[in-house]
């Protein structure tokens, strides 16, 4: 019991005695001058006695009914943490940009048009490019879908690459990663056009990120911006770690945490302390693709967590990289796996080809 509850017990307690022996007082008062001394004395020792049992009754009742409410307040804190479903946030913004892009074809401006660029059959980018296009669909955006051969050499790519380029139809360009193996990733996110690059992995655009200058942001991680504004998270002043720092999601994310004012940690596979360090995270940004990773051990009481990771354990089931049951009562918030972060990703592809083809009207 805490002294809370004991000093309100003593106050029920002093109060209930007052009012009886005033009571009792008044009584007394009024019949000693038509009873005997035994009798009054008697009187006497009925109210003392009442007056105590009254007010211990009272008071161990308050008590009682406190230390259940405090129980119960705890319990609720406990579940408090807030699920933050990334796929309601992007609903949302697929909606206004529905209207978005229903206004521009009644003003009969230009519908923004996405390409996507498949080279092979890898199933997960398969699916991956579905989901792209279904997205594009749903909103009203155009997409086009080029498909080509797992054996497409560097050159045939490339040509593709610059063609879209030079078509002005397309807005924006994504090619699908990983590029099968003989293929050179890095030469063909270069060719892309800065201003088309609406994946965020041209150099131009990760230096503009870099400098604080407009331009296009990787998906990921200014989906995982994009929900932490919209939970309305203050993230001024705020410390941050991330856990990752791949050119997709860790490095991008941090820089973006630190443009947001939050003072920000990266850890990767060789840091040293990584428990500690992450349990000074107010925010905790894990994208390191290993299931589980991070327990409550990692994580700070009330901290935000945002978990990026997408694995499949051993049943085939979705898990992210952090311990989403083990963590869930110590935070104040954390995104699932899935329905988390995954759903802004896609989202923000649209927002971005949307942003491309304006900033081409200009
Ligand atoms: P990545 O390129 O493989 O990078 C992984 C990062 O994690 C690296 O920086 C690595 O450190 C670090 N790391 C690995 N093991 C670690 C450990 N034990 N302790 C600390 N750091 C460790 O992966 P990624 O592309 O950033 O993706 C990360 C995860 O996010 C994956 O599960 C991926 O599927 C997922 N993802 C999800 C979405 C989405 O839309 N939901 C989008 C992109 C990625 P080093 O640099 O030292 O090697």
């Amino acid at each position: 019991m805490n002294k809370k509850i004991i000093k309100t017990a003593l106050c029920c307690f002093a109060v209930i005695a007052m009012i009886i022996l005033g009571f009792t007082t008044y009584t007394y008062f009024s019949i000693k001058d038509y009873l005997d001394s035994k009798t009054v004395f008697a009187v006497v020792i009925v109210g003392v006695v009442v007056t105590l049992a009254m007010g211990i009754a009272i008071a161990g009742v308050s008590a009682f009914a406190m230390a259940l409410y405090k129980d119960k307040e705890n319990s609720e804190d406990k579940k408090m943490a807030q699920i933050i479903y990334g796929s309601e946030v992007a609903k949302e913004l697929k909606d206004e940009m529905k209207m978005e892009i229903a206004k521009r074809e009644d003003e009969g401006k230009k519908v923004p048009t996405l390409c996507v660029i498949l080279v092979g059959n890898n199933p997960a980018s398969v699916s991956y490019v579905t989901g792209k296009e279904k997205a594009c669909k749903e909103i009203g955006l155009g997409s086009k879908m080029i498909h080509l051969e797992e054996n497409t050499t560097q050159e045939e790519l490339m040509r593709v690459v610059k063609e879209c380029n030079e078509d002005s139809s397309i807005d924006g360009i994504l090619v699908q990663l990983p590029l099968p193996k003989h293929l050179n990733e890095k030469e063909v996110l270069w060719a892309i056009d800065p201003n088309k690059d609406v994946d965020g992995l041209h150099p131009i655009n990760v230096g503009k990120l870099h400098l604080g200058e407009e331009g296009f942001v990787p998906c990921t991680p200014q989906g995982i911006i994009e929900l932490l504004k919209r939970m309305n998270v203050d993230l001024r002043g705020k410390r941050a770690v991330v856990i990752g720092r791949s050119n997709l999601v860790g490095n991008p994310v941090a820089r973006l945490l630190m443009n947001e004012n939050a003072t920000v940690t990266i850890c990767h596979s060789k840091t040293e302390n990584i428990q500690a360090i992450c349990k000074e995270a107010d925010i905790l940004v894990v994208a390191i693709g290993k299931a589980k990773f991070v327990t409550k051990d990692f994580v700070k009481e009330g901290a935000y967590v945002i978990d990026v990771g997408v694995n499949r354990n051993d049943e085939g089931k979705l898990v992210g990289d952090v311990d989403f049951d083990d963590v869930v009562d110590h935070v104040s918030a954390i995104t699932p796996v899935p329905k988390g972060v995954g759903p802004m990703t896609i989202t923000m592809l649209l927002k971005n080809t949307i942003q491309a083809c304006k900033n081409a009207e200009v």
